[in-house]
């Protein structure tokens, strides 16, 4: 099963994606981690994207693609894709569409955990003092949602109309929300 974990920076897409890769032996596939990971290893992507990054802004959509086609097409992680934090702009989830039929793939379900800017804040502000996120401050945090904002309805637009598009109430707590994506799943 492929699924998408869709909603802002702070609705609980990471937890939920870490339970379902347990429960459907799946792959977690984190945009935001992946070019964590580039930055870490100081790679050049790591160079270009630093500022982006550290400023809440986005990372192009050439380079998060260009990361995320390994993922899709890597023969051990088909129909078993968990996609967090991607894809966030129209253009991105036509990517995804074109490179999911060019390997012969499709999106199983989309859950779209839908939280407000109070709550996103205050749970932002938790994970800054649990992870030590460098773009968990609050500056950063406002504008990772606006950004949000601004490019999520032409994502929704894209998928809302589909049957296997699901809208969850992210600010449950997170066992009530797990229990909304299961009975979907059927799992
Ligand atoms: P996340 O861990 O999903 O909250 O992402 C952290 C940061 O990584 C975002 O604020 C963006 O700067 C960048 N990022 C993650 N995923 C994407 C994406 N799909 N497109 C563009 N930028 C992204």
């Amino acid at each position: 099963m492929n699924i998408i974990l869709f909603g802002p920076p702070g609705a609980g897409k990471g937890t939920q994606a870490k339970y379902l890769v347990k429960k459907l032996k799946g792959y977690q596939v984190s945009t935001g981690d992946i070019l964590r990971e580039e930055i870490k290893k100081d790679t050049d992507i790591g160079k270009k994207i630093i500022n982006n990054m550290n400023e809440g802004k986005f990372v192009s959509d050439e380079i998060v693609n260009s990361l995320l086609k390994n993922y899709v097409f890597d023969p051990n992680k088909k129909g078993k894709l968990i996609f967090d934090g991607y894809p966030r702009s129209l253009r991105q989830a036509k990517n995804l569409d074109l490179l999911l039929n060019d390997s012969n793939q499709k999106i199983d379900h989309i859950f779209f955990l839908n939280v407000n800017k109070e709550t996103i804040v205050k749970r932002i502000k938790k994970r800054k003092v649990l992870e030590k996120r460098s773009d968990d401050n609050i500056d950063t945090i406002l504008k990772r949602f606006n950004t949000y904002i601004e490019t999520t309805k032409p994502v929704l637009d894209h998928y809302s109309k589909n049957s296997n598009f699901h809208e969850i109430d992210g600010t449950l707590e997170i066992d009530e929300i797990t229990r909304k994506i299961e009975a979907f799943l059927n799992v």
